[in-house]
């Protein structure tokens, strides 16, 4: 049996239950904000490309309308939707 100092407990596994446990909180806490900085990241990207494909559609056509029938541009807004379903194949056309 080992005494947990921290916790004022004894416990008989390799580490003091509520240790465990704290351990556990930390690390999910530090991948939850990892995750969503990464989370930030990404939206930012697509916004941008949605931009991009806006003012391509406008240069292109003087219709950035024309950009929210692009594949590329469905797929990152289904995705900024929170629309999780992997995105349909798609034809090649965009
Ligand atoms: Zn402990």
């Amino acid at each position: 049996m080992s005494y947990c100092v921290k916790h004022a407990t004894t416990f008989h596994t390799q580490t003091c239950e509520r240790c465990s446990d704290e351990s556990t909180i930390a690390r999910l806490t530090a991948e939850a904000e990892r995750l969503s900085a990464r989370c930030v990241t990404l939206e930012t990207a697509a916004l941008k490309v949605i931009e991009f494909n806006l003012r391509e559609a406008n240069d292109r056509y003087r219709d950035a309308n024309r950009a929210n029938d692009w594949a590329c541009v469905r797929v990152l807004r289904a995705a900024l939707h929170n629309d999780l379903a992997p995105p349909a194949k798609e034809d090649s056309d965009g």
